[in-house]
């Protein structure tokens, strides 16, 4: 049995509920109705689930359930058997509109499964047999209402606690992936990649802290030990691991064990055959380029800062026209490659885009009729889809010799695997035209889904049918000459069938052999025998048809399901050829280049952008900025200039411009070199973990650790300011031993953009530092921000200048730049701490100064201390009181 708890998705978490079903439960015990009792056994089995509980037209929710369906839903809280004193809380949704209520239970994490009624309730004997038929959770979501198109819908289990496995699968498209790494930190890497709606845990792994910073919510499962060793299972798995990746072995045993697990879920929870499932890919991290989590908010690439699509990286790159292709496009983005020659297969079959505008436009157009092939024959495996998906299946295989046509003129390697690929489908094409009317109906019980022609035995019942009908009107029409009732209806109804009817000012003129069935108020209806002979005959040929359509669909769609593989693989092609036009349609609107990629250690831009500030609407014109970096001469760049003048702008393009070739893609600039890079790093902005009981400061030095500990020659590091939350010695003094120890120990590129000036000095002694700075001109007391990067240091920082366009009330820039100009005369005491109060030279002035001076600490008195008397001729020792006099004097004004 399932150990299955829920502690993401918050369950109930009013304990006064809780109380009260209780209470309601226990009071119950003895006196339960036979349809409660079999209710109770049903949940005995589902317990951390809601279970929709089928009573005919209705789903209904009892007691806890009923508690939480009811607030979530916002739906009507009824009770059951409301004369006892007891009653049961009870709420109901109406079968045809799970659609819309399920997926608001699965969004707020519940899992929810579905007991339906197993026989015909006019067969039971007593309570109707019910089962529950599918356990619907949030990651193991099929249907396309509820699914976002673009997304992938990840469930995963994790095995391990040191070195530890993975397995991860969105049963919605049949992607499964497999993978191992020596900590769990780095599955956790992985597991902010690819954001799983649900996870199945051992119970020795702790990811609580992932979870937690999670922006959604996870559904987790513990699961013991033995389910991630059934042997059985994890046989099943390797024999469906590719081909391709069996060549090149890696250890997959934890993985396996993960995926076990994963699968022992699956076959829990949808009780049916997993046939969209047969490969598993081996995912090698030490092949993509690694972007941890921090750097992948702080570089927003599928995200922006506030969590919204719109502004991050992905949302301005995708312009795929199919939800596969933009599934694949964010793979891609999370999973930049590290292979040259990959790199370069995908730039090629870019650069064939781009260079033929009209080719390009009538793919898209091809494209942009292309349903989600993917998700489409998962539902076909599943038993989940109806007449629509199939019709909606052979659309895109009509779509497909025309896409095979226009790549076939392609002529990069790329292409060529593609074309490969793009399987034609014609036999199920032709299968589902000849069978399958144009547009079905939503039901696949009610007949009107297979085409005529396609089956004899169908015709026929049709026909009679059709004929049948026609007898009908022709009855009315004898019985109305018959009784010389011009107002005669023969009509049909659920509950007494056939009929006909008369309104009551003509009931004098009814026959003898009508048989009386029902009173309206203007109306009696009657039957005769010759009319119920027919309607038996009618009904059966109906029957018949729904019976024989549905029988002859699902023989069409098992027909196709056992084609699944030819349609995934047809499909991942058509995802190729949509994310890499996606790719060129973006180079060509916004003018990017081809950049080079090689495996040296340089970076060289030209008239670099960032991409997504450049295409802003409303923003001002985008100044273009060079970057030359390699791990000799150019390695650290400390970075000055005031805040506003662009420093991390520049410092996310390179980032950005560096991904960006590596997914393939062309680059914002005007000439670009790219020496693969292995990690991007970046400690960017004061991402406070308050919630997690960590300051600014504590957050920002563990992930400089981090990323000291874990940076190689090959990476890039963003440092946005380090060392800011303490004083200013410290934050000094940190960020240099940082920069040098950089420079001296992993020689990986670095931006360092830094309010510290005194940073700047490093260039002096560390060969690799150099400096640059974000130019501003002064212009009547305003600052104007050029937006140009330049060789060597900025002069100022320009503070007061940008507090005033932020609108700082005029006295306190007043005051601020007196002070400035006070601390720039290098007014600091001893200690380092600026002698402020000097220059407020009021009557006191001086005397507040005495005050605050410790004078045993006061520099003339260190002197004295110093002074070797015995030494000093006198002469000597008058002219240094007299020196230190005046000192003093001077000082006192
Ligand atoms: P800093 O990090 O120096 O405080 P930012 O990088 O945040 O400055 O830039 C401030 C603003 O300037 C950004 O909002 C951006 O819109 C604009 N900006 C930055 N770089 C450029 C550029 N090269 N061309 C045009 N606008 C820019």
């Amino acid at each position: 049995p399932s150990e299955a708890q829920d502690h993401g998705g918050s369950k109930i978490s009013h304990g006064s509920v809780r109380d009260i079903c209780n209470i309601v439960v226990t009071s119950m015990k003895e006196n339960l109705t036979p349809l409660l009792r079999q209710y109770k056994s049903i949940k005995e089995r589902f317990k951390d689930t809601i279970l929709f509980f089928r009573m005919g037209d209705f789903y209904e929710m009892f007691y806890e359930d009923a508690i939480i369906a009811s607030r979530v839903l916002e739906i009507t809280l009824t009770t059951r058997d409301k004369r006892s004193p007891n009653p049961v809380p009870m709420c109901g949704i109406p079968y045809h509109a799970i659609n819309s209520y399920l997926p608001r239970l699965i969004r707020e994490g519940h899992k929810v499964a579905i007991c339906e009624q197993v026989e015909n309730p006019a067969d039971a004997k007593g309570i109707v047999r019910r089962e529950v038929i599918k356990i619907v959770t949030p990651g193991t979501l099929l249907d396309g209402d509820i699914l976002e198109p673009g997304d992938n819908n990840f469930i995963a289990a994790i095995y391990g606690r040191g070195p530890s496995g993975l397995a991860f699968m969105d049963i919605s498209t049949g992607d499964f992936f497999i993978t191992e790494a020596d900590s769990l930190k780095d599955i956790i890497t992985e597991l902010a990649r690819i954001e799983p709606k649900e996870i199945i845990l051992s119970p020795r792994v702790d990811i609580n802290d992932f979870i937690k910073r999670q922006p959604y919510r996870i559904c987790i499962n513990t699961y013991p030990e033995e389910v991630f060793k059934n042997s059985r299972s994890i046989e099943e798995i390797e024999k469906y691991i590719a081909p391709e990746d069996k060549v090149n072995p890696s250890p997959v045993d934890l993985s396996l064990k993960a995926a076990s697990a994963l699968i022992f879920y699956l076959k829990e929870t949808q009780k049916t055959a997993l046939r969209n499932i047969n490969t598993v890919r081996i995912l090698r991290t030490e092949e993509y380029m690694i972007i941890d989590e921090p750097t992948r908010n702080n570089l927003e690439i599928v995200r922006s800062m506030r969590g919204d699509r719109k502004g991050s990286l992905f949302h301005h790159m995708d312009r795929t026209l199919t939800p596969m292709g933009g599934r694949l496009l964010k793979y891609w983005i999370l999973h930049p490659l590290m292979d040259v020659h990959e790199i370069r297969a995908r730039q090629n079959a870019v650069e064939e885009l781009v260079k033929n505008f009209s080719l390009r436009e009538e793919i898209r157009d091809i494209l942009n009729g292309i349903y989600d092939m993917e998700r489409i024959i998962s539902r076909i495996t599943l038993k989940a889809a109806n007449g629509r998906d199939l019709v909606a299946l052979r659309r895109c295989i009509e779509a497909l010799p025309d896409l095979r046509r226009l790549i076939s003129s392609f002529s990069s390697s790329l292409f060529k695997r593609i074309l490969e690929m793009l399987d034609p489908l014609e036999d199920l094409g032709k299968l589902i035209a000849h069978g399958i009317v144009e547009s079905p109906p939503v039901s696949i019980t009610e007949g009107g889904i297979i085409r005529d022609g396609y089956n004899e035995e169908l015709d026929e019942l049709r026909t009679l049918s059709r004929e049948a009908k026609r007898w009908l009107a022709s009855f009315e029409a004898k019985e109305r000459k018959r009784t010389g009732i011009d107002s005669l209806k023969v009509r049909y109804n659920r509950v007494f069938g056939y009929y006909i009817e008369v309104t009551k000012a003509n009931l004098k003129y009814v026959p003898q052999d009508y048989t009386r069935k029902q009173t309206l108020v203007n109306a009696e209806r009657f039957i005769t025998p010759e009319l119920k002979d027919y309607e038996s005959k009618i009904l059966s040929a109906e029957e018949r048809i729904k019976e024989l359509e549905y029988s002859l669909f699902e023989n069409i769609r098992e027909r196709v399901s056992g084609e699944v593989r030819r349609v995934q693989k047809c499909a991942k092609a058509v995802a190729l050829v949509d994310a890499l036009s996606s790719l060129a349609d973006l180079s060509h609107r916004h003018n990017y280049v081809k950049p080079a990629v090689d495996e040296s250690l340089h970076i060289l831009i030209r008239d670099g952008r960032h991409p997504v500030v450049e295409a802003m609407e409303g923003s001002e014109r985008f100044v273009p900025n060079d970057t030359e970096m390699d791990c000799e001469g150019r390695r650290i760049m400390i970075l000055t200039g005031p805040n506003m003048a662009g420093k991390s702008t520049y410092m996310r393009q390179v980032a950005l411009i560096v991904l960006m070739a590596q997914m393939g893609s062309f680059v914002p600039a005007r000439e670009a070199t790219i020496g693969i890079v292995d990690r991007i790093f970046t400690r960017i902005g004061a991402s406070d973990n308050l919630a997690g009981g960590k300051s600014t400061f504590m957050v920002e030095m563990e992930e400089t650790a981090h990323i000291v500990r874990n940076a190689t020659t090959r990476s890039l590091i963003l440092l946005d300011e380090i060392g800011r939350g303490t004083s200013t010695f410290d934050g000094i003094s940190i960020a240099w031993a940082t920069a040098e120890y950089i420079n001296r120990h992993i020689k990986a590129k670095t931006l360092f953009a830094t309010h510290y000036h005194e940073l700047t000095d490093l260039s002096l002694t560390e060969e690799g530092i150099f400096n640059a700075f974000m130019a501003v001109r002064e212009w009547n007391e305003e600052v104007i921000f050029l937006r140009r990067i330049m060789p060597g240091i900025s002069d100022k920082s320009y503070g007061i200048q940008v507090a005033k366009l932020a609108g700082l009330p005029d006295a306190i820039l007043k005051r601020a730049k007196e002070v400035l100009a006070s601390l720039e005369e290098g007014e600091f005491d001893t200690e380092g701490k600026p002698r402020l109060a000097r220059t407020n030279k009021g009557k006191y002035g001086s005397l507040q100064f005495d005050l605050f001076t410790q004078p045993l600490n006061h520099p003339v008195l260190e002197e004295i201390r110093g002074l070797d008397i015995l030494n000093m001729t006198p002469l000597q020792a008058l002219s240094k009181l007299e020196e230190l006099k005046r000192r003093l004097k001077d000082e006192s004004i």
